[in-house]
């Protein structure tokens, strides 16, 4: 019954129509990703993505897809792109390779049963990451995406400076990092997303901005 539905909900949201339309190698772009969701706040960034039609990427953490799988259903919905944090956020080069296989696993299982897609790409926890943890993913079918910027909204807490970091990172092809699960950075985005479409920017998804060109399973982006 969950499936019938989610493959229902994914037949009526189609395609992102964005992916046919925005040609990062001629047009100034930019990709937002917030990660450690799906969290309490997720909903309310939807919608602020959705008013401004900007599209963005989420890393999400297993254990909290397991907890909110129709939040991580309507990011799929709205036409987002979404990719694996692990299972219990770990920083995984301190583990076996038989745990991160597992973390990188159930994962995978838990994001499809929820959004009735595999994602093909992944972000380690914390960036910490190495050449095992690399084959790793490439043994799951996986692709590291990194970032250009990081915001460490975590640590701001503060909309103001929140929104002046996104501003000072953004630059054309850029990848910034946040997280869903900062208020202040859901508080911020209706700001942000007006300064950054003014400034000329495409919010576009991580595979918009690779132009067809990946995500590969195995390789390591930005
Ligand atoms: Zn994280």
């Amino acid at each position: 019954m969950i499936h019938a539905l989610v493959a229902a909900s994914l037949a009526f949201s189609s395609v992102p129509a964005q992916t046919a339309t925005v040609n990062c190698a001629r047009v100034k772009c930019l990709a937002l990703t917030f990660d450690d969701g799906p969290g309490a706040q997720t909903s309310a960034l939807l919608k602020a993505l959705s008013k401004a039609g900007a599209k963005a990427t989420f890393f999400l953490v297993g254990k909290r897809v397991e907890e909110r799988p129709e939040v991580a259903r309507q990011i799929v919905a709205k036409g987002h792109a979404i990719g694996n944090h692990t299972y219990s956020h770990a920083a995984l080069p301190a583990h076996s390779d038989n745990d991160i296989l597992d973390e990188l696993k159930v994962t995978q299982e838990v994001i499809e049963e929820a959004t009735g897609r595999r994602p093909t790409m992944f972000r380690p926890p914390y960036g910490q990451t190495d050449e095992r943890v690399l084959g790793l993913a490439a043994q799951t079918e996986l692709a590291e995406i990194l970032w250009t910027g990081t915001t460490l909204d975590w640590q701001l807490r503060d909309t103001k400076k929140i929104k002046a970091t996104v501003l000072k990172l953004a630059k054309r092809d850029g990848v910034i990092l946040m997280h869903d699960v900062v208020p202040q950075t859901v508080t911020a985005m209706p700001g942000i997303l007006k300064e950054l479409k003014k400034r000329g920017y495409h919010l576009v998804t991580v595979p918009t901005l690779l132009r067809g060109k990946g995500p590969t399973a195995g390789k390591s982006y930005f």
